[in-house]
């Protein structure tokens, strides 16, 4: 006796070849019915005998497509039907599901590599071949569902030839959105420095080639914006582009033509390369190789001034792989913007911003719908640690353990993100960035459009910081009040936990470990080294770091020399004139010490800062986090080492951590002579242990780490032994950045908690 069912499936189904999966697998199983994409996932009836039916529920799964996620599946019994066979039905053009689960972004598949490099293939060097297991996604999606006539691929009909590929069930492009061909798809042309198209196809490739084996710097336009190129083993090319990004030392990052290339300049872990090599083939923070193969050009210095690792990535892209295949060797592979600002994507943007710092263009004429930076991630214990989430895992939903009202959270000013909460589900925009210049401020404002319209959210209430001085936290207010739907303020330190705790579907209380540069306090001081036993609807203050001054304020996050001096004036010793500060400077910090004013922060990246400087190792940063990270990489060299005292004072919470006895150890190894990487490894256990210690005292079981200082691999590593070997149990952040680019999902998660149980501020 016959049945029919009908299945529903969430998930990343769309644009995964998900539909010509379950075809075949039916026409294999002689099952009727028919398959549909809808808004929120995947619809599809069939029917047969029972025991067909279940073989079919089971490889329905069990042989999904590589790049299909199913998060949800639904089965009801229905009255049988009159078809014998099984179909692929158009998509119904509007739904009122929630959370659409498009996939990311995917990088280049081995068939379609295989065909560009098939003389006798028809898309035989052609940059824009793709299919549905590879190709840009979310960058070229304008509405849902995701079909091709709302992607920017429909400004190219497709040819008679590709048509049959686009309708044959059997064909690896089965309605792939975003497939072309030589006839039919997107081209490529060559600008010159003044912004003239000059030259078209593989011409403008071939110039483009010529250009930067010539050392000349060359923006390309890439999946989600344009990239600016450069010959990596070129010392003047590099420094060239550096002058002309107006960028100080913050590390650049390479694109090797292939993974032996990678290999001979970096040496990274089995998982290091499957990460490079796979569907998000991120930037990765690889090690550099310390004595290269004979007859390999070093890097220049210039790429990672004094790191030990460099930003490595393979090519992504057909482009990508047709270039650097003739370039044949590594290129910097920049973001395509002046320092800081958000990415280009649009030709207006190159035009006003990318043009004047480059000598030539590559572009090509399909337009991308939203910019998308490349990720960036370290490999901590085998999983990715984001530092900077985009392509490849934008939108990907982070799944929450209940449903929330729809809120809008709209991050920091720094490394911002913004995000949004749907049903069950809460939604990351991609990385935009520091919200200082113009373009980056109107591109804040493009996302929140983007987001709200694409996943349908009327929110409900709008969370931002608490720091009053933020502009997003001023634009929520002021938006909050003009929807008349209340605003949510959420502390810097608990948004950073509970966005950890979100993501691992944490609901008891747990100890909190927020460590970052800043961020603003409740009681008005700047904190950072913070120890919160948080709940998602709250939490106490448990420890903190010892305030330390920042001298001059904002002055003194750029010169971690000024928090050095203040350090050594409040201990009582001499500042050495290594530190560049005259007597008079000093006379005169020393007044404002004991007046003021002065604003003292509790951050443990400060006295990061601080110590770098008293180390000589960094005096000045010309770029966040700089000091800390020369000294997590001094440390790796140092070895196991004791830790320093790290005693924990006060009665009653919030314990303080006093860096007075830390500091005057380490002078004192400095005095002696220990060498630097001794010191530094010495400093990172002993920060470790602290948290132990706190934990300790705390006594609650589950500890989540979070905040920028938690990027330091060398700091993660070492406080997760230390706690688990006392048996708590430690979480950190593997879906969203520690950084304050993960602030919006805290926020929204919040801020989604307090709507439910009532609580949130009246408009
Ligand atoms: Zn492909
Ligand atoms: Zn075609
Ligand atoms: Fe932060």
């Amino acid at each position: 006796m016959n049945q029919r069912w009908r299945i529903f499936l969430q998930g990343t189904v769309q644009g995964v070849g998900f539909r010509p999966h379950v075809f075949r697998l039916a026409q294999r199983l002689r099952l009727g019915g028919w398959i549909r994409n809808e808004t929120g996932g995947v619809c599809l009836e069939v029917q047969g005998p029972p025991a067909r039916l279940q073989t079919f529920l089971e490889r329905l799964q069990t042989e999904a497509p590589p790049l299909a996620r199913i998060r949800r599946l639904q089965i009801h019994p229905l009255p049988l039907g009159a078809e014998q066979d099984f179909r692929i039905l158009p998509s119904p053009r509007e739904g009122s599901d929630p959370v659409p689960l498009l996939p990311p972004d995917v990088a280049l598949c081995p068939d379609c590599l295989a065909e560009i490099q098939d003389p006798d293939d028809r898309r035989h060097q052609y940059p824009f071949t793709h299919c549905t297991q590879c190709g840009p996604r979310f960058s070229v999606v304008e509405a849902l569902p995701y079909d091709r006539e709302r992607t920017t691929y429909r400004w190219f009909p497709l040819c008679p030839a590709c048509q049959q590929e686009y309708h044959n069930p059997l064909d690896r492009r089965f309605e792939a959105q975003a497939i072309a061909c030589p006839q039919c798809g997107p081209q490529l042309e060559w600008w010159d420095e003044g912004g003239a198209v000059r030259l078209q196809g593989l011409e403008a490739l071939q110039q483009a080639v010529r250009c930067l084996q010539q050392g000349r710097v060359v923006a390309l336009k890439g999946m989600g914006g344009y990239q600016i190129l450069v010959d990596a083993t070129s010392e003047a090319a590099v420094h060239t582009l550096r002058q002309r990004k107006g960028r100080g030392g913050k590390p650049f990052a390479v694109m090797f033509p292939s993974l032996e290339a990678l290999l001979q300049w970096t040496v990274p872990s089995p998982r290091e390369v499957s990460l490079l090599q796979g569907p998000e083939s991120p930037i990765v923070l690889l090690r550099k190789r310390r004595r290269l193969p004979r007859g390999i050009p070093p890097l220049a210095e210039a790429v990672a001034p004094d790191n030990p690792w460099v930003g490595s990535m393979l090519p992504y892209t057909p482009l990508h792989h047709l270039l650097l295949q003739r370039v044949a060797r590594p290129l910097v592979c920049t973001s395509g913007n002046r320092s800081e600002e958000v990415l280009c994507y649009r030709e207006e943007d190159v035009r006003r911003r990318l043009v004047s710092l480059v000598d030539g263009v590559l572009n090509h004429n399909r337009p991308i719908a939203r910019h998308m930076d490349d990720s960036v991630v370290r490999v901590v214990e085998g999983r990715p640690l984001l530092l900077r989430r985009a392509r490849g895992y934008v939108p990907r939903p982070v799944p929450l353990s209940r449903a929330l009202p729809p809120v809008l959270a709209v991050g920091g000013d720094l490394k911002n993100t913004v995000a949004v909460t749907q049903g069950a589900w809460a939604v990351l925009s991609q990385h935009i960035g520091d919200l200082a210049t113009l373009a980056t401020w109107e591109a804040f404002q493009t996302v929140i459009r983007d987001w709200l319209r694409f996943f349908r959210v009327t929110p409900r209430a709008l969370a931002s910081d608490l720091h009053p001085g933020y502009l997003t936290t001023q634009w929520a207010q002021e938006e909050a009040q003009r929807l008349g739907i209340p605003w949510v303020p959420v502390q810097h330190h608990h948004a950073h936990i509970v966005a950890c705790m979100a993501e691992h579907h944490l609901e008891a209380e747990v100890l909190g470990v927020a460590w970052d540069g800043t961020g603003f306090g409740p009681d008005g001081t700047l904190w950072g080294g913070e120890f919160l036993l948080s709940r998602l609807d709250g939490f106490q203050r448990m420890a903190h770091l010892e305030p330390l001054p920042l001298l001059g304020g904002e002055q003194a996050i750029r010169e971690p020399r000024r928090v050095a001096l203040a350090l050594l004036i409040l201990l009582g010793k001499d500042p050495p004139s290594s530190l560049g500060f005259s007597s008079k400077e000093i006379q005169y910090f020393q007044r404002l010490l004991q007046k003021g004013p002065v604003s003292w922060a509790s951050s443990i990246g400060r006295l990061f800062d601080g110590i770098a400087a008293l180390l000589g190792i960094r005096l000045r940063n010309t770029f966040e986090g700089e000091a800390p990270q020369a000294l997590e990489a001094l440390a790796q060299e140092g070895g196991k080492a004791p830790p320093y005292p790290h005693p924990v004072e006060g009665e009653a919470p919030p314990w303080r951590l006093p860096w007075g006895p830390l500091v005057e150890a380490l002078l004192q190894d400095q005095r002696q002579g220990r060498p630097l990487s001794w010191i530094a490894s010495r400093l990172h256990t002993t920060l470790a242990m602290w948290i132990g210690a706190v934990a300790r005292r705390v006594r609650v079981r589950q500890v989540v780490l979070s905040g920028g200082a938690f990027q330091n691999k060398l700091l993660l590593t070492r406080t997760l032994q230390v706690l688990r070997g006392q048996g708590f149990q430690v979480f950190w952040p593997h879906q969203v950045p520690p950084n304050d680019g993960g602030l919006s999902l805290g926020q929204a998660v919040v801020a989604g908690v307090w709507l439910e149980a009532g609580r949130a501020p009246d408009a």
